[in-house]
């Protein structure tokens, strides 16, 4: 008897919704969500990355519907999306503590 695997647990927003993001996409998620940004672009140079500054750094991209899960935490490396904007400046960062 062979067992299956349970299903994946969804993640909910604030009203108890399911994400509509899909989260188990490899890389990022927005590039499904909103197609793929300039060539050879980053996250890390994006100003919809967030910094949220705790023990250590976890970035948000605050295109993306965001919970205090490590799931929606959003990687610098990641190729830009569509939603691409050059950051001018520092990033903005938060204290998290
Ligand atoms: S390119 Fe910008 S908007 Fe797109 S996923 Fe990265 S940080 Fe978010």
């Amino acid at each position: 008897m062979s067992k299956k695997p349970p299903p994946p647990k969804l993640l909910l927003d604030w009203n108890n919704e399911p994400l509509k993001i899909g989260l188990q996409v490899d890389g990022n998620p927005c590039v499904a969500e909103y197609g793929t940004g300039p060539p050879d672009r980053r996250c890390g140079d994006c100003s919809h990355l967030v910094g949220i500054a705790m023990a250590k750094t976890y970035y948000k991209c605050d295109q993306r519907q965001n919970t205090h899960s490590a799931k929606t935490d959003h990687k610098r490396k990641w190729p830009a999306c569509a939603r691409f904007e050059e950051r001018r400046g520092d990033m903005r960062l938060y204290d998290g503590r």
